[in-house]
């Protein structure tokens, strides 16, 4: 169950800001502190993420 990457940390739940879903914010995806303040879980990261990494448009 436990990735290697996960082990260094503790898995911390947080609800999603945007969704409302619980998650782990310190699981090995996209999910991060919007702002370092707002829990945001990997999938609205995922959906929203584009306004950080490719803002191309
Ligand atoms: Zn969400």
């Amino acid at each position: 169950m436990v990735e290697e990457d996960t082990i260094d940390k503790p898995e911390k739940i947080e609800e999603c800001y945007t969704c409302g879903k619980k998650f782990n914010i310190n699981a090995n995806d996209n999910s991060h502190y919007h702002y370092g303040k707002f829990p945001m879980c990997n999938y609205c990261s995922n959906f929203y993420g584009f306004y950080d990494k490719e803002y191309k448009k």
